[in-house]
């Protein structure tokens, strides 16, 4: 038999908003690997199993970890936040996989930041969107810059993942930078910080105010598209819909 390994999306944090089949593949591992921040956000009756973590930036150090303590024929999962697929560990398993043909892996999707986030600002990614990741570790800021433009270009409504971080404080306002060279000012916006953890806090404003505020990188940014409008305190982006409004 093929030895498993389980790459869980565990989600914003809470438990409510793990989906079945993650608890499942962790209920039914022997060891659980991951970030410690994400381990300790684990529900108690995980913490008795075997948990491992490696530092941060140590991603390929974790991927090897799992396929280890498959080899040894313990039924391992992986887990990451959100989802494994979006800016997660999923890709760089299967290409650290090529190693260990013997090992099969499973994805176990999960709940994005992008859709939890937008849960809680209301509909902002109601219509064409696209997912931009702020962090130049592993992506040049030039390409980066070349996707915002192309993204304000195609009146795409966009989400900022990794909007900041310790080393990176000033990105954020890069970004509205780049985008406000083509849309207003006045465009709406939103951010959400600590989605399903403790102290979510949720706000919105315009792009020319975006750009001035301090997001840490436990934040994900919603810019809105050219027909989006906020709703009783809520983002929205608009399918397009026509309303027909009845009067008495
Ligand atoms: N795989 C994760 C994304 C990892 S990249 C997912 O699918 O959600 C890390 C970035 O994700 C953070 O900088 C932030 O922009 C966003 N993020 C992840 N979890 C978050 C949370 N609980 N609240 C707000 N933003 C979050």
């Amino acid at each position: 038999m093929m030895n498993r390994i389980y790459i869980v999306g565990m989600g914003p944090g809470r438990e409510d908003m793990m989906t079945g089949e993650a608890l499942y593949a962790l209920e039914q591992a022997d060891v659980i690997i991951g970030y410690t921040v994400y381990l300790n956000l684990l529900p108690g009756r995980f913490q008795n199993k075997e948990l491992l973590s490696t530092p941060m930036r140590q991603e390929k150090e974790r991927c090897r970890m799992c396929f280890e303590k498959a080899g040894e024929g313990k039924r391992a999962a992986l887990i990451c936040s959100g989802d494994a697929g979006i800016y997660g560990m999923a890709s760089l398993m299967y290409e650290i996989g090529k190693e260990y043909p013997e090992t099969e892996i499973v994805i176990v999707p999960g709940i994005t930041a992008a859709n939890s986030g937008a849960a809680v600002l209301g509909a902002p990614i109601n219509h064409d969107f696209c997912v931009i990741s702020l962090s130049d570790l592993l992506t040049p800021w030039d390409k980066i810059e070349k996707r915002l433009k192309a993204a304000a270009e195609g009146d795409f409504a966009v989400v900022l993942y990794n909007p900041s971080s310790h080393k990176r404080k000033d990105y954020l306002m890069r970004a509205c930078d780049i985008l406000l060279n083509t849309v207003e000012g006045e465009r709406p916006c939103g951010y959400v910080e600590n989605i399903g953890r403790e102290g979510t806090k949720a706000e919105v404003c315009t792009l020319r105010e975006l750009r001035d505020r301090e997001v840490n990188m436990f934040t994900t940014v919603f810019i809105g598209n050219s027909g989006s409008e906020i709703i009783n305190g809520k983002l929205i982006t608009k399918r397009g819909y026509q309303i027909e409004r009845n009067h008495e």
